[in-house]
């Protein structure tokens, strides 16, 4: 049989000193916030169980310490003067308020911690109890917050491409109807080759081609536009970075159930990238990927990585279960505007070509084991050299 707990028959205003000490360390013991009490010297005189955990000291390390131990920076070196200045003026900077500083570990590491400090007066004396909430998850995850916005902004730009295709279209019109004219023109030139048509045709030619090239500039800004120029390559571990692509597809509700299997085999782990940029290439082929199957029953898609046999490199494939690509499509599928969509712009697999070739590594379809299609693509690996 578990014992009673035993309780205080006495309201705490009656309890005797010892009692009073047994209560105030039952206090330090389960706490769940960090708190250290100092005296006005800055002195450790109590140092919580959670406060333990969190500094890596002990309460018997710390105790009679001073407390700017636990600081790191400026606060370190002025801690002193701070409390001097609030003896002196009763100027409150910290107490009652809160704020967050940086501390420091017993192992020297430094992290962000909200810091709240209560002052008691017992005669002449100040104590000071110090709470301490550490903020490294809170940062972690405000810093992802970021991350994420900054790529949403990104998708935004990508979908701002959308929005350009008009003017696109408009800028193309120009020079392709150009083109049209000056070739045909030159048709019907053939039929007379004295020396003079002969040069106005040359002269056609020469300027439809001219205008051919213009074309391809176009394409060829916006292409660089999308991917947004030059890589920037770093280590990237590739599970989160594939787990963000795939949530960032599920934000259509039509989308979200179709069900999305990420395999890695054991030894892949880091890649040389610009996450945001491969984030957008497995996006682009979920999103393909997802739209050949819309309406099909059982639909699902199949993310693996592997080490292929091509040293130095990881490979990832995007698998689906779909009707494949369409043969009048197939030669073409990464060229810009090749598309068999009513709505489809056709630069999707472009992009990632360009993106994935950014990066050294290379892209392909092939019919997939699912019946579907899988696109398969590089990635430089990250050996750690
Ligand atoms: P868009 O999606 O605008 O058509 P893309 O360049 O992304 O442009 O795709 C080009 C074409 O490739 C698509 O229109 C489609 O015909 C084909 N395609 C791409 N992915 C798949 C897939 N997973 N299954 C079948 N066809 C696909």
């Amino acid at each position: 049989m578990s014992e009673t707990p035993k309780t205080f028959q006495l309201p705490l205003n009656q309890l005797d000193a010892p009692a009073h000490q047994l209560h105030f360390e039952s206090i330090l013991d389960s706490v769940p916030d960090a708190m250290v009490v100092t005296d006005e010297s800055g002195t450790i005189l109590a140092f919580s169980r959670a406060a333990e955990k969190l500094f890596g000291y002990t309460a018997a390390d710390m105790i009679g310490q001073p407390v700017n131990r636990l600081m790191a920076g400026r606060d370190r070196a002025n801690h002193g003067s701070y409390i001097d200045n609030y003896m002196r003026t009763g100027e409150r900077q910290i107490i009652g308020k809160g704020r967050v500083v940086i501390a420091a570990r017993a192992d020297g590491s430094l992290f962000p911690i909200d810091l709240k400090i209560g002052e008691a007066k017992i005669g002449e004396h100040c104590l000071f109890t110090a709470f301490i909430r550490d903020l490294t998850e809170q940062q972690r995850s405000e810093l992802r917050m970021q991350e994420m916005q900054s790529e949403l902004v990104h998708f935004s730009r990508l979908s701002a491409v959308g929005t350009m295709a008009s003017a696109l279209a408009h800028e193309l019109n120009q020079p392709l109807t150009a083109v049209a004219n000056y070739l045909e023109a030159s048709r019907d030139l053939l039929d007379s080759p004295d020396p003079e048509t002969r040069e106005i045709l040359r002269g056609a030619l020469s300027e439809a081609a001219t205008q051919a090239v213009r074309a391809g500039e176009i394409v060829r800004k916006l292409r660089s536009y999308v991917s947004r120029g030059e890589v920037d390559t770093r280590p990237v571990s590739l599970r989160p970075l594939l787990l963000d692509a795939v949530a960032l597809t599920k934000t259509s509700r039509d989308r979200a159930d179709i069900p999305v299997i990420i395999t890695l085999a054991d030894p892949v782990d880091k890649v040389l990238a610009d996450p945001i940029q491969v984030q957008q290439v497995v996006i682009n082929l979920i999103r393909n990927a997802m739209d050949a199957m819309a309406g099909r029953e059982n639909a699902r898609i199949e993310i693996r990585a592997l080490l292929p046999e091509e040293r130095g490199f990881v490979e990832i494939s995007v698998c689906d279960n779909g009707p494949g690509l369409s043969p009048e499509i197939k030669e073409t599928i990464f060229k810009p505007f090749a598309t068999t969509k009513a709505q489809g712009m056709g630069l999707g697999l472009s992009i990632c070509q360009t993106i994935v070739e950014a990066h050294g590594g290379t892209i392909r379809a092939v019919p997939a084991p699912l019946g579907g299609t899988c696109f398969q693509f590089t990635l430089r690996q990250d050996t750690g050299k």
